[in-house]
């Protein structure tokens, strides 16, 4: 018999990503919608899957939602690839496109899954260094493509956790240094102005990543997808595992579809709440930066940040502590939650900060 091996080395070397789930009353920490989806999607869905065959293995090309999705988004089938959420679709392309003696590039501070799920799969990261209010400085960001020539080039648009979008000036002047794919995860895209989903192309080394967790409400229904070139989603469906998106999941996001009106009334109230915060932040003794998504960035400025998230979380209200995250040291994280909830944070910020 063999013994308990250690796990590969290179995976020792950091922590996983884990937001605490606590039981609170206002839960304001993983950028989630607060809304639940439209009782007419779930009842539909109800209905679907009794007619699901559940002796059958799923239609494999998840026909219908990437016709769906392709329609949603004036594109063809063909250049749309779905998987188990965002980060899946992110695991995909770094299977496919990263790996041993390849590189990936990325602007920190930025959503640490691309650089945890970029190690994961053996893929060496090289990190640019965002200017202090978050922006890419693009002389910069075109020295280290070129000193570094990475296979992926990674963009988060708007930016998890600081909140900006990217404008299209941006984009393209990365899209025209980068060496090789460029990847922009529009996970909070619906919440921006602006997005890059009209630069793709079929000769275009731009994909677009898009989520169903944050506008569409469905977070435990675990689906995301990209929109893309055909030859990159073509790339994909090889790594993928055969039959990755299980039939009820296919349904869920086909179904989802028709409520593209109630979701964008969900974008406009969170959107509106965002500009409440970000007014009331401005006249607390905090540090903020603007943000294009359903979540806030801030930095007490009188007060330690693990203690501000402390009696937050008192008074029964979780914030995401990046406080101890690199280049973001005494940031607080706040997501957009209902009118009431909103209110609740803003009470209770203004309490302990005044
Ligand atoms: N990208 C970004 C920027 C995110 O913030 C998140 C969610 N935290 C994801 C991708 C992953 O979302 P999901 O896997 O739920 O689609």
């Amino acid at each position: 018999m063999g013994a308990l091996i250690p796990v590969r080395d290179d995976l020792g070397l950091f922590e996983g990503y884990h937001s605490p789930q606590v039981d609170v009353a206002i839960r304001l920490n993983t950028n989630e919608s607060p809304y639940p989806p439209p009782a007419a999607w779930v009842e539909a869905l109800a209905a679907g899957v009794g007619e699901i065959p559940f002796h059958r293995y799923p239609e494999r090309a998840a026909t219908d939602l990437r016709a769906g999705l392709a329609g949603l988004h004036g594109v063809r089938p063909g250049q749309v690839f779905a998987a188990n959420g965002s980060n899946e679709v992110l695991q995909t392309l770094l299977l496919a496109y990263g790996g041993p003696g390849r590189r990936a590039a990325m602007f920190e501070p930025t959503y640490a899954l691309h650089s945890h799920i970029a190690k994961i799969t053996g893929t060496a990261v090289v990190a640019g260094e965002r200017e202090l209010d978050f922006t890419i400085d693009l002389d910069g960001a075109r020295r280290l493509l070129a000193d570094h020539r990475p296979e992926i080039t990674f963009l988060c648009s708007p930016n998890n956790p600081t909140g900006r979008s990217e404008s299209r000036e941006v984009i393209e002047a990365v899209l025209d240094a980068a060496p090789g794919l460029v990847v922009v995860d529009e996970a909070y895209g619906q919440f921006a102005r602006w997005s890059a989903l009209e630069l793709v192309a079929d000769d275009v080394p731009l994909v677009v990543v898009r989520t169903y967790s944050k506008t569409w409400s469905m977070a435990a229904a675990r689906l995301g997808y990209l929109v893309g070139p055909a030859p990159v989603v073509a790339a994909l469906e090889q790594v993928a595992l055969p039959y990755h998106l299980d039939a009820m999941k296919q349904l869920a996001g086909s179904l989802a579809l028709r409520f593209k009106p109630e979701m964008e009334a969900r974008v406009a109230i969170v959107n509106e709440e965002r500009g409440r915060i970000a007014a009331t932040l401005a006249g607390l003794p905090v540090e903020t930066w603007p943000s294009d998504a359903n979540f806030l960035l801030f930095r007490p400025l009188a007060k330690d940040a693990d203690a501000v998230w402390k009696e937050l979380l008192d008074r029964s209200v979780l914030v995401r502590n990046c406080a101890s995250w690199p280049r973001l040291a005494g940031c607080l994280r706040v997501t957009v939650g209902t009118p009431e909830e909103n209110t609740a944070f803003l009470d209770a910020l203004t309490e302990i900060l005044t």
